[in-house]
Parts: structure tokens; C-alpha cells; sequence
């Protein structure tokens, strides 16, 4: 990737802007503050300096530019957040792989769906031609707001209402035919519209472009179809689409939990009561794509699974999801067999929201089911069977390697109190199968550990002088030029500051002084834009830096001077011709004695000591 792209839109993006659509943020001083969104906290740690174009938490460590935020906030790679960021600024990225022609015609389907989009709409509130849909979607509870926020609308029932429409005229009948809006008449010319005599709901990505649509049949219809949607198209794939994502998103990121329900119309009136976390898969099964893209907002999954549709085969699914996914997957079953919005209707969200917030993982839920029917079964096979079945379940648990031993030795024990089958055969039942451990993923290292393991305690000379060296060139870019003449980065001793410090000169050298978020963004290893974050800020506190400054250079190449004298001096013991008398070697020994002493940090600047 050219850093030209990475520089031009992180110069288009307002950072308190972007933060702003996740964080609610106070102005203080010069930054602006508030809750992290990347851990728990109850008092602000969370800053966002807009002068730098950088946010910092003083919590958690999480740091850096744009890029980082969206790669954090939506667990993706750093392509990915160029691209959501490069289209939040309007800016055209060149394409990788895919090729122009393939993005103007992805182009012009987004299009066509938008205009069939507002097509229906328009027939939804048509006064004379919406008015019996209107009544039905009123009937079933939908309120206007409802219904407008998701843009839901209708489709005739008549074979080319849409291609004689406005859609029609204005795109031609292959694109409307590739978008899945229209159909090609069998063995003959001409085409025929895809969705008629149905509301209409428009499915989004995450990003709220239209990909595809859901038909609900009118009441009255023939149709034995009560829901269609459209075809798997260039932007369309069933497995990896959510519907209600683009609208349920924040509320997720907020709490880091969202509710899968069944249909759109659950969406939909999940969302009309508040529970706006709630999103549902398209067709029936939740697949590993689907937990892919959730898992970039959500830390917890929850299935709400009504009477009918908490089968063997959906929990036993959910389990295989649980076992080989690395999020917490929960299962809750509503009550009495309600809908989600007649839950919500007759307990109100907060029982809504604990309801989800208390659901048990899938595991637990399976083993929930299978001891009801080993209770409520009286003959021994089907008692073995019951066990034997959750046995299974766990051992594939613990071939996945994803459940803690605590976890699991009591899953067991559950097992063997049921069943009387000893722990130890369970045990031995279940043994887990390492070679199927999933492959690890890189958890970012623990920045700095070492480096700043020093400077928990009191802070030397030479910490102090490296630390406000490197922060004053991040802020001051243009004092690096007197400052390479007196220091280089191999006289920085810890070795973090040493990488920064040869990433900055290399960058003053080859591309000249840097924007600190520009740089910010160049670090690719996390440790090294905290590192450069803290540095800005510290120094940023300090008065008179020019002073400070100069005493912490003339600190350095002190420590350098002793540093070479000292090998000079080491060489001579160990290379000397000849042998040296007794007096010659204690004086020398002296000499290497002396370079040895590091000065103190009061000889850097009298505000230390
Ligand atoms: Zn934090």
C-alpha cells in the first residue's frame, strides 16, 4: 500500500469526529476525553488529542491513529479500515485484485438496489396503492417510525411494475437482472420482476449500502412462499449477510453483546422497543462467516431461540460453533413460547436485555437439554444414549482446546453424578486431542514490558534523556536536525526507544520531518505507537524543552564519550603489547573505573533530582 493513500485520507479523516460516532467525548483543555470503548472503566482514561490526530487510554494502553481505532473498533486489518476510512472521506482507493470494471458494476448494483429501494418505499406510502399494506404492517404493531427507519416497502403484484418504473428506465435490464430485482422470462425474451405482492425489506452490510432484498408475502397471497429473498448476486451471500447490522452495530459495540433473533420482522420490532443489539442471520442456520463479521463488534454471541426452533439439530450446531469459533456463544430460549416482540411487549427491555445478559453458554444449554430428557427417560439406553451423547459433546470440546480445564473437569462432573460413570473413565472418554487445536492467534505483546519495567521504578539519567529526546522530536520534528549531529540511535540503551528512534531518523532521512500522525500510522508493531504516544505526551508536560533538551542530548554523548573511552580502555588490557607494569594496570583499571559511574539525572536538567 502506497503511503501516499494512508497519508491523504488520514488528512481527509477528523479523528474527535470518528471517535465521536462510538465515544461520547467532553472537550478537556487541549484533548478530549471520555470511556474507553476498548475496556471497562466507569471515570474517563480515554483521550483523543485532535491537534496530533491521536487517541490514547491511559487504562488499557490502546492507542494510535485512525487506522488504529477502526482496526480496533471493528476487528479488522489495516486494508480494510484504509477502506471504511478512505469512503467515510470520499476518497477513491485504487483497487487491489478486483479491477475497475469489477467495482463499477458492484457500483452500479449498489445503485440499482438503492433506486428499487426508494421504488418501494414510495409504493409503501403511496396513499391509494400502499394503503392495505399499510394497514397490515400497523396491524402487526410496526410503527411508522419503524418501518421508515428500516425503509421498508412494497412490491405490486403485477410482473413489471418495477421494470416499466423509474428503475427500469434508468438501468438496463441485465444490471437490474444481476442485482437479483428482476428474472428472465424462460425460452423466451424479455424480463419479469423477482419480488411481487410483498413488503419489501432491504438487507444492508454493515456499511448500510443495500445488497439484497427480503419479500414477506401479503397476506391473501397464493404465493406458497412466505418469505424470499433475493439471489446470491456479486454483493449478496446469504451466509455472510446480517440483517439489521448496519443499525444494531453501535448499540453492540456499546455492549459488546448482541442478539441474533430469527426473521427481519423480529428485527425490526426488537429494535422499535429498544433492544437495537439485535440482528438476524438470512435462512436458518448461523454459519462461521456470520460469527466472522459479528465478532468484530460483539465479545458474546447470543442465540434467542424460540420453542419451536431450539431442535437437537440448532443446539447441537450452535455447540459445534461455540467449539470451534473464539467468541462466547450463548443460547437464551424466550419464555412461554413468546416472540421476541411479544417479550418485549409484556416484560419490557430491561427483562429483555437480562434475559440476554444471563443466557448460558451453548454448552451449558446443551447440557441443560440433554440432563431434562435423561430425567424424563426411564429406560436405561436411552439414559447411556443421553451421556454418550454429551460426552461426545465434550470430548469435541476439548479437541478444540477453546474451554479452560475448570470448565470442562466440571461438565464431566456433571456426567458422572448423573450417570455414575466414574470421572476417571470420563475422563479418559474425553481425552483431549491436541493435534486439533486451533491455530493460535497473535495476541498482541505485551508493549515495552521490559523497557518499561525500569521506569516503574526511579527513573536514571539516561531513561530521562532518551525519553525526552525521542518526545521532543515527535512533537518538533524540525529540531532533528540539530540533534543527529550530536546523537544517533545506537546511543539509546533500552531497546524499544532504540527501534523508534531508527524508524524516526530513517524517516527524517529518506521522506523528511513527519506528521506525528502520519508516523503514528508507519509503526506497525503495537508497542511502538504506545511508546511514541506516551513519549508526545510526556514531553508535552515539560517546560523550557529547548533547555531540557540540550541537557539531555549533551547526557547521551557524555554516555557515549565514557562508552567509547571505556572499549578504548578495554581494548588496551586485552590487546596491549606487551605486559604493563603494576602502576601502568591500576591506573588504568582506574580510568575504566571512573566511565563506569553513570551520571545521575540531576546533571541533565535542574528540574529532576
Ligand atoms: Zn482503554
Amino acid at each position: 500500500m502506497s503511503p501516499d493513500y494512508r497519508a491523504q485520507v488520514l488528512q481527509a479523516v477528523d479523528l474527535v469526529e470518528l471517535i465521536s460516532q462510538t465515544v461520547a467525548l467532553k472537550r478537556r483543555g487541549k484533548n478530549y476525553v471520555g470511556l474507553c470503548p476498548f475496556h471497562q472503566e466507569k471515570t474517563p482514561s480515554f483521550s483523543v488529542n485532535p491537534s496530533r490526530q491521536s487517541f490514547y487510554c491511559f487504562g488499557c494502553k490502546a492507542g494510535g491513529t485512525a487506522f488504529d481505532f477502526v482496526m480496533r473498533r471493528d476487528r479488522v486489518e489495516f486494508k480494510e479500515a484504509l477502506q471504511i476510512l478512505a469512503g467515510m472521506a470520499g476518497i477513491e482507493l485504487p483497487q487491489f485484485g478486483g479491477g475497475s470494471h469489477g467495482a463499477s458494476e458492484r457500483q452500479a448494483l449498489f445503485e440499482a438496489n438503492s433506486a428499487a429501494c426508494r421504488f418501494f418505499e414510495n409504493l409503501l406510502w403511496d396513499e391509494a396503492q400502499g394503503a392495505s399494506a399499510r394497514a397490515y404492517l400497523r396491524q402487526r404493531g410496526f410503527t411508522d417510525d419503524s418501518l421508515k427507519r428500516f425503509h421498508i416497502g412494497l412490491a405490486m403484484e403485477a410482473w413489471d411494475a418495477l421494470l416499466r418504473g423509474p428503475v427500469g428506465r434508468k438501468f438496463p435490464p441485465h444490471i437490474l437482472a444481476q442485482a437479483g430485482l428482476v428474472k428472465a422470462r424462460e425460452g423466451g425474451q424479455g424480463h419479469y420482476d423477482a419480488f411481487r405482492n410483498r413488503i419489501m425489506f432491504p438487507i444492508r452490510n454493515e456499511s448500510g449500502q443495500i445488497i439484497a432484498f427480503g419479500g414477506r408475502v401479503m397476506p391473501g397471497s397464493e404465493d406458497p412462499a412466505k418469505y424470499l429473498n433475493s439471489p446470491e448476486t456479486a454483493l449478496f451471500s446469504k451466509s455472510r449477510s446480517i440483517f439489521g447490522l448496519d443499525l444494531a452495530r453501535q448499540r453492540i459495540v456499546e455492549t459488546r453483546n448482541v442478539a441474533v433473533v430469527e426473521g427481519y420482522t423480529d428485527v425490526v420490532m426488537a429494535h422499535q422497543y429498544g433492544a437495537t443489539n439485535v440482528v438476524s442471520v438470512l435462512g436458518t442456520a448461523m454459519t462461521e462467516q456470520h460469527v466472522a463479521i459479528l465478532r468484530r463488534f460483539a465479545d458474546r454471541i447470543v442465540l434467542l431461540f424460540d420453542a419451536d426452533s431450539a431442535g437437537v439439530a440448532a443446539v447441537d450446531r450452535t455447540v459445534q460453533l461455540f467449539l470451534t469459533q473464539p467468541i462466547e456463544i450463548a443460547v437464551a430460549t424466550l419464555p412461554d413460547g413468546l416472540d421476541p416482540d411479544e417479550f418485549l411487549l409484556k416484560q419490557g427491555l430491561e427483562a429483555f436485555d437480562r434475559l440476554v445478559s444471563s443466557a448460558p453458554d451453548a454448552l451449558t444449554y446443551a447440557w441443560k437439554q440433554m440432563a431434562q430428557r435423561f430425567v424424563s427417560s426411564n429406560g436405561l439406553t436411552d439414559q447411556q444414549k443421553a451421556a454418550a451423547q454429551y460426552t461426545g459433546l465434550l470430548a469435541r470440546v476439548a479437541a478444540s482446546g477453546s474451554v479452560e480445564p475448570m470448565r470442562f473437569g466440571a461438565a464431566l462432573a456433571r456426567v458422572s453424578r448423573l450417570t455414575g460413570i466414574p470421572l476417571a473413565e470420563l475422563h479418559e472418554r474425553c481425552r483431549p486431542k491436541r493435534a486439533a487445536r486451533s491455530v493460535a492467534v497473535p495476541v498482541p505483546a505485551a508493549a515495552g514490558e521490559s523497557g518499561r519495567a525500569a521506569e516503574r521504578g526511579r527513573p536514571n539519567g539516561q531513561d530521562l534523556a532518551e525519553r525526552w529526546i525521542l518526545g521532543s522530536l515527535l512533537l518538533k520534528p524540525g529540531c532533528w536536525q540539530d540533534v543527529q549531529t550530536k546523537v544517533s540511535p545506537e546511543d539509546f540503551a533500552d531497546p524499544q526507544r532504540k527501534v523508534l528512534a531508527e524508524l524516526y531518523w530513517r524517516h527524517q532521512r529518506d521522506e523528511g520531518e513527519p506528521v506525528f500522525s502520519e508516523f503514528l500510522a508507519g509503526l506497525s508493531e503495537d508497542g511502538m505507537k504506545v511508546l511514541a504516544i506516551e513519549l508526545a505526551e510526556e514531553v508535552e508536560q515539560l517546560e523550557d524543552l529547548d533547555g531540557l533538551l540540550a541537557g539531555a542530548m549533551e547526557h547521551l554523548a557524555e554516555l557515549r564519550r565514557k562508552r567509547e573511552s571505556c572499549e578504548a580502555m578495554n581494548a588496551l588490557l586485552h590487546d596491549g603489547d606487551g605486559p604493563m607494569t603494576a602502576e601502568q594496570e591500576i591506573d588504568l583499571l582506574r580510568k575504566v573505573q571512573q566511565t563506569k559511574v553513570v551520571p545521575d539525572a540531576r546533571s541533565i536538567g535542574p528540574r529532576v533530582g
